[in-house]
């Protein structure tokens, strides 16, 4: 059987889809029924009502997440609208149950005006501990994010934009270790000005990349200050502008320390890599096919090329399951009122950190007995890692804590342990 009829049988075995409801307190009395329901939901119903932070203790708000699409963008099919792109959002609420044990809500809004889409999400607060955007178009998807955040009490977060640029940055702050480079040295060329590049691109800004040091290249080649002069980029790609002249990848890619790939496969050349500095870093992460594969790139120079790809069958795979689960769920255990910045970098050095240390056997096992050890071909811990859990997530929540953006204090050694139960 191909994978496509395996994934067809997959979701139309009986039940279909991948998830269900399911109760948590007994049913099986009258009692037990009018406790659950009427007359006796009423009393947690009032206590509510007198104080809405009683909706964490009473209802299931505050281990439940909204993954919430209109299906504009989804991997690798494009626009397919809502409907199409319910088996993608039904798939991250397993990832989510998977990984972290929180439930979700897949939300598929056939909606694509962007202030209906944020005014239907904003409405759905008093559901929902957090809220996952999923595969939402870019330039929409900007203002939809900026918008609910600043609107809604929970977290907002497109993960689309943020998990790639937390995933990423940790392993170039482990690339720029390993090639013997600085941070704030580093000329980084992108290939893309999208929604993951720009977020990427910010994020690597936040880790101390100097913006003034980061080349941004759309289609139509370099951001300079000319095209942006002439009207040609909008409010997220402007602040990349570069004062240099017009130009195509090619010209951009001369020199830099650090390509990033987050457009299309197949447009960087061997040649392209011959023109790097040394041990160049080049994270090439359009998926399916990368800008440039892994084996070309590597036999492109005789140095050491550091690279990452978003594919699983090469090392390091910037995959998003190392962030959003464990992210969300430090956020939701103290009750964060956003993800912030302080929340990504803290997520990005924890998995950083991790990919220093030992790796347990079991996790080699699970990979096939390839050795993982810190270098160039281990640069983040792999997703089948259970560690990441427990240092990713209480890090998250500390710095949720540290920031101000938390509701609830914990005592994270306790936290730690309860996590490795
Ligand atoms: P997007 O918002 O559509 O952005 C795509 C960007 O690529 C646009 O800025 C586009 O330029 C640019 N582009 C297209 N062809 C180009 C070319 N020949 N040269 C230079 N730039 C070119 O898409 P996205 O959501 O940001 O995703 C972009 C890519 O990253 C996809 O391949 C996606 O699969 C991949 N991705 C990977 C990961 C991961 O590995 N973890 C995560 C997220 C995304 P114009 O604006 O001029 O059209
Ligand atoms: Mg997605």
């Amino acid at each position: 059987m191909t994978l496509e009829d395996d994934a067809r049988e997959y979701h139309r075995r009986a039940p279909p889809g991948k998830v269900e409801i399911s109760t948590t307190k007994p049913t099986n009395t009258q009692r037990d029924l009018s406790l659950a329901y009427s007359p006796g939901v009423a009393a947690p119903c009032r206590d509510i009502d007198a104080d809405p932070e009683q909706a964490y203790e009473y209802t299931a708000k505050g281990n439940l997440v909204g993954v919430v699409s209109n299906g504009s963008a989804v991997l690798g099919l494009g626009d397919i609208g809502a409907q199409a792109s319910k088996p993608v959002m039904e798939g991250k609420g397993v990832l989510f149950k998977r990984f972290a044990d929180i439930d979700v809500f897949d939300v598929e809004l056939d909606l694509e005006d962007p202030d209906a889409f944020t005014e239907a999400v904003a409405a759905m607060e008093p559901t929902f501990g957090g809220v996952n955007l999923e595969d939402i178009k870019a330039p929409e998807c900007f203002a939809i994010e900026s918008e609910l955040s600043e609107q809604m009490d929970v977290p907002v977060f497109h993960d689309d934009q943020h998990g790639t640029a937390i995933i990423s940055g940790a392993a170039l702050r482990n690339a720029v270790d390993i090639a013997g480079k600085e941070l704030s040295e580093l000329e980084v060329t992108f290939a893309g000005a999208g929604a993951a590049a720009t977020a990427t691109a910010r994020f690597y800004v936040s880790l101390g990349i100097p913006r003034e040091n980061i080349t941004m290249c759309d289609i139509n080649g370099v951001l300079s200050e000319a095209r942006a002069e002439a009207g040609d980029l909008n409010e997220f790609t402007e602040p990349f502008a570069r004062g240099v002249d017009d130009g195509e990848l090619e010209d951009a890619i001369e020199d830099a320390d650090v390509f990033v790939g987050l457009s299309v496969g197949g447009i960087v050349s061997q040649e392209m890599v011959r023109s790097m500095a040394d041990d160049p870093i080049i994270f090439a992460m359009a998926n399916p096919d990368p800008e440039i594969s892994y084996e070309d790139a590597k036999s492109a120079r005789e140095d050491t090329v550091i690279m990452a790809t978003g594919r699983s069958d090469y090392p390091n795979q910037v995959n998003n399951v190392l962030g959003f689960p464990f992210i969300f769920r430090g956020a939701l255990d103290v009750r964060a009122t956003e993800i912030n910045e302080e929340m990504k970098v803290a997520a990005a050095d924890a998995l950083a950190d991790l990919a220093r240390q030992d790796v347990p056997d079991a996790v080699v096992k699970a990979y096939g007995d390839e050795p993982l050890q810190f270098g160039p071909d281990y640069l983040i811990p792999k997703p089948l890692d259970q560690r990441v859990l427990y240092e990713v997530t209480p890090a998250v929540a500390e710095a949720a804590m540290d920031s101000g953006a938390a509701r609830k204090e914990i005592d994270l050694g306790e936290y730690r342990e309860e996590l490795e139960a």
